[in-house]
């Protein structure tokens, strides 16, 4: 029999587990129930596909996404796995053949949903199951961000399947959720194994106080840095989610919407043709991407600010699975800050959203490196400067900021604290609207005071006053700014007010992965340096797209990117050269390692 370290080679490709992995396998081996908690992208399927080929019988997976289930049974097949999923869309003969084939054990792995496994247990209380794999644990608990229902019976699996043992996957980590999925799984000697969160490969950036036109000028560009490669665009609204991708559109970019408003089939449709590289972008609500593991997601951009560190970090999560530097960009503006407070006002639980959302907003304004707040949110400690985040990159420079504050907080003042953020700012920049001069806020002193900063410094000041604590939102007076006593200490001249200098479009043109690419990732720079190793990994990736279509499978089953990548940095002379390259495991040699081989050589010799 081989060692899960062998598996992991000739099945999978690579070469060395990733922290944790090991550890984790050999734990499930010994029969022994897990909670582990992992990163989105971290690895957390192949600790339970390696313990399935160790064992015999069949696993059986809970996975809340039928649509997606194809994509994973796709991955295992193209492995040489046996793996298989129940669900609606199959037709009888199709069921009877899993059925028949997890009897008699061929069948290795079994994709199914909560909501169906309810019905199945009948017969699955037949065959010989050694372990339940429970992906994407969190949605069992009313405290994660992604609570559903049908994930609360699986509490009855202990008593029902006695001799399997049971495993929770998430990302998802806070310390409630992680108590309620042990809790409600019942789970047995259990062992809670917690990865590192840090994902270095992700540049983190974030960009304050962008109106709708600026967002889509900086999204453009994003876009233009990663031709023909895959991102998403999260919006708050289904509103917005039509509109940008309509602007992309405009700018003839493959973008489509997606969002709950639409009906499960056009959604579908959108997430195939994501996932078969027929759309570039997706500009979606936070409904999509879970469980996609599509691993050539080059760029996730935020067009809003998120409601929490949990829901943004696992969005950010599905770029760069592959472990090549991939780019993510939050924007946030003062309407975020309303929309989200409003939600939460409105939700069942808003002490912990209101407080789930402080951190994100600290997260935003922050002046230190923005890795290390991710990390030290997960309950990492992290004291060291990651280098791949705008702080970093640049770090903020502060001034004295008092007189700009002291303008501001008096043009609230002489309003009597009756004006929003938008007026606040457009009377100190001296702006002689319908409604200013209506108000005859034209009229007091304070109009025009900051002629000479611009609309959107201003709207920045703002922003860094209310994190400073000068100012708050009146959410139940049609959200006006109200002047605090710290406010009040600087606007009477008690008190000294920094403020950080606003960060200019210009140097957003330097492009955030480039500058670790050079350190880090070499490999990755041709990517704004067209060069004949681009035109050899165009070649490969019409190699791949032609088997994909073959087989009907979406392009990254059949390689990652990543693969193409080292295919390109040390081209193969033989098929035996491929079993040094990451991810091509045995299988996929047999079934395809000769075409890339000669499409190499063919490229060499022109
Ligand atoms: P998660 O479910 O935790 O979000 P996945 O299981 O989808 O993450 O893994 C993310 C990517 O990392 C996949 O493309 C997977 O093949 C790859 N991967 C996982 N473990 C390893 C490893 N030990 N070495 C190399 N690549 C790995
Ligand atoms: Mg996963």
């Amino acid at each position: 029999m081989q060692t899960p370290l062998q598996i992991l080679k000739s099945v999978f490709g690579y070469n060395s587990f990733r922290p944790q992995q090991e550890d984790i396998i050999n734990h499930i081996i010994s029969r022994k129930d897990a909670l582990v908690l992992m990163p989105t992208g971290g690895g957390k399927s192949l600790c339970y596909q390696i313990p399935a080929l160790v064992f015999e019988g069949t696993t059986v997976v809970i996975s809340p996404l039928i649509s997606l289930m194809k994509d994973q049974v796709d991955a295992l097949n193209a492995s040489g796995i046996a793996a298989a999923a129940l669900n609606s869309t199959n037709s009888e003969d199709e069921n009877f053949d899993i059925r028949t084939r997890s009897q008699s054990g061929d069948l290795k792995i079994l994709y199914i949903s909560p909501e169906r496994l309810q019905k199945e247990i009948p017969w699955l209380q037949r065959i010989n199951i050694p372990l339940f794999a429970i992906d994407e644990a969190h949605c069992i608990s009313q405290w994660g961000h992604d609570f559903r229902p049908e994930y609360t019976q699986l509490g009855c699996l202990h008593q029902k399947f006695p001799k399997a043992t049971i495993m929770a996957l998430t990302a998802t980590a806070d310390k409630l959720t992680k108590e309620d999925i042990i809790h409600q799984l019942g789970l047995i000697s259990h062992k809670v194994f917690i990865s590192s969160f840090d994902r270095p490969n992700l540049s983190l950036d974030v960009k304050r106080g962008y109106s709708g036109q600026e967002k889509i000028k900086a999204i453009l560009s994003i876009i233009s840095k990663h031709k023909g490669d895959s991102g998403i665009v999260y919006c708050l609204s289904r509103k917005n989610t039509e509109k940008v991708a309509e602007e992309l559109c405009g700018k003839g970019i493959l973008a489509r919407a997606y969002h709950a408003g639409m009906t499960t089939e056009e959604r579908n449709a959108v997430q195939e043709d994501f996932i078969n590289d027929k759309i570039d972008v997706v500009c979606a609500t936070i409904a999509f991407g879970m469980g996609i593991d599509k691993s050539n997601v080059r760029y996730v951009i935020h067009y809003n600010l998120p409601k929490s560190i949990e829901s943004f970090y696992q969005e950010i999560g599905r770029a760069g699975r592959d472990g090549l530097a991939s780019e993510t960009v939050l924007f946030y503006n003062f309407q975020d800050i309303i929309t989200l407070r409003n939600f939460v006002n409105e939700s069942g639980q808003k002490e912990i959203n209101s407080e789930k959302l402080d951190r994100m907003q600290e997260y935003a304004e922050s002046l230190i490196c923005r890795r290390r707040i991710l990390l030290n949110y997960f309950g990492e400690s992290s004291n060291g400067n990651c280098g791949n985040c705008d702080i970093c990159r640049k770090p903020p420079q502060r001034f004295n900021g008092t007189i700009l504050v002291q303008k501001a907080l008096s043009a609230i003042k002489r309003t009597d604290e009756k004006i929003g953020f938008s007026m606040t700012a457009q009377i100190l920049k001296g702006f002689s609207s319908e409604e200013i001069v209506q108000n005859g806020y034209d009229k007091i002193k304070t109009f025009g005071v900051g002629a000479g900063t611009t609309l959107k410094h201003w709207h920045d000041y703002l922003l860094q006053m209310l994190h400073l604590g000068y100012i708050e939102i009146a959410y139940n007076e049609g959200n006006h700014l109200k002047i605090t006593p710290s406010g009040n200490a600087v606007l009477f001249g008690k008190e000294r007010a920094e403020l950080a200098i606003p960060v200019e479009k210009e140097s957003e043109a330097t492009h955030s992965t480039r500058v670790k690419s050079k350190q880090k990732f070499s490999s990755r720079s041709f990517v704004e340096e067209p060069n004949a190793n681009d035109d050899l990994f165009q070649v490969l990736r019409k190699v791949r797209r032609q088997i994909a279509e073959e087989n009907n499978w979406p392009a990254y089953v059949v390689l990652s990117d990543k693969t193409l990548r080292e295919i390109v940095s040390t081209p193969p002379l033989s098929i035996d050269d491929l079993h040094y390259i990451y991810g091509f495991g045995e299988k996929k040699i047999e079934l395809f390692g000769q075409r890339f081989v000669d499409a190499v050589q063919e490229y060499l010799k022109q």
